[in-house]
């Protein structure tokens, strides 16, 4: 990197240290397998969010060779409600290539860290930087949304220029010493006063030499991303109810949304759920009855859900397969089940 001195470093330092975020969870005990867990589930989501979910986590999978030794349903268990399943996949993947490529020893350098599953060039920087104090640059939505506007980066991050021109940017403000305290800083000033909307500019530490404050663009800057046209998208699952109170539930496939994960069955239409109906439960159930249907967003598609209840025979439980389960809704198997689907069951149970 180059060895640049810092426009920012020095007054973001300060800042920190009156008003920066001292007391998260991952802020103690700053191993690089607390750092990396808590990185992950903050993408996409929210600090007050993650507390919780990061805490049962850690508690349950200290170290990296508790989690490389997890099975995979108890993680998407521990995971379930925070969406983006794919990160929690990667996380297991990463823990068991650590344990057998690595010693079990989280990998040294960034090339060797990037190269693990779900660790992007960010959070690979923010992870070494966070806990080993290597100077590393990060260039998550936080730190890219204060450059931008200091620095009045214009254009779109899917333009290759942008964001090259943002990552030098980056590490040119990186500084030599207290890496750690500087991407934390950078992190908490934009998620706290340089937020998206109405940033906070008079209590800004950054706001004397800030481009966007001085020209009136912080509105503009960064540039949007173009917004994405959403789709919706319509499922039926078929939701079997024993009189013993189990739910038959298969494993969603790996790849394509809640992968891995357990759901009632789905289908695209409802003639193919009646179909399996008929062909799979029809000897053991009573007739379909539609329950209320149920909406869910995903980044790019929102779904709605028609869940069709059929009961069945206790003796139901025959019809079973590696891939799929009888899933009591009155003392519920740790297994990952996606948000909507767990409230689907629960609601069952009431
Ligand atoms: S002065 Fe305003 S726009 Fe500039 S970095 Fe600070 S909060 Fe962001």
């Amino acid at each position: 990197m180059p060895e640049l001195n810092s426009p920012i470093a020095a007054r973001l330092l300060d800042w920190a240290a009156h008003h920066g975020r001292h007391d998260l969870p991952w802020q103690i005990d700053r191993t690089p397998y607390r750092v990396w867990v808590s990185e992950i589930m903050l993408q996409q989501t929210q600090v007050a969010t993650v507390i919780t979910y990061f805490e049962r986590f850690t508690a349950r999978f200290p170290d990296i060779t508790a989690l490389a030794a997890a099975d995979l349903d108890e993680v998407l268990h521990l995971w379930s409600g925070l969406g983006y399943y794919a990160r929690a996949r990667n996380l297991h993947r990463a823990a068991r290539l650590i344990r057998d490529e690595h010693g079990g020893e989280f990998p040294r350098g960034l090339a060797a860290v990037e190269a693990l599953p779900g660790i992007g060039r960010s959070t690979a920087g923010a992870i070494l930087a966070q806990s080993r104090d290597e100077r590393c640059a990060i260039l998550d939505g936080n730190a890219r949304r204060v450059l931008a506007r200091y620095f009045a980066v214009a254009g779109p991050v899917s333009d290759a220029a942008v964001l090259r021109e943002l990552w030098r940017l980056a590490e040119a403000c990186t500084p030599r010493d207290d890496v750690a305290a500087y991407t934390q800083a950078i992190m908490d000033l934009g998620a706290t006063l340089c937020v998206r909307d109405r940033p906070a500019c008079p209590r800004c530490p950054l706001a004397v030499g800030c481009a966007a404050l001085a020209t009136g663009r912080q509105r503009e800057l960064p540039t949007p991303r173009r917004p994405l046209t959403r789709a919706r998208r319509r499922v039926f699952m078929v939701v079997a109810l024993n009189g013993g109170g189990d739910v038959l539930l298969e494993r969603r496939p790996e790849s394509g949304v809640w992968g891995g994960l357990w759901s009632p069955p789905q289908f695209p239409s409802q003639e193919a759920a009646a179909a399996f109906i008929q062909d799979s439960l029809g000897a053991t159930c009573a007739p379909a009855r539609a329950l209320g249907s149920v909406e869910h967003a995903f980044t790019h598609f929102d779904l709605t859900i028609n869940p069709l209840l059929v009961r069945c025979e206790p003796t139901a439980t025959e019809i079973q397969d590696a891939a799929g389960l009888w899933y009591n809704i009155r003392s519920p198997a740790r297994i990952g089940l996606p948000a909507p689907i767990s409230a689907l069951l629960a609601g069952l149970a009431g």
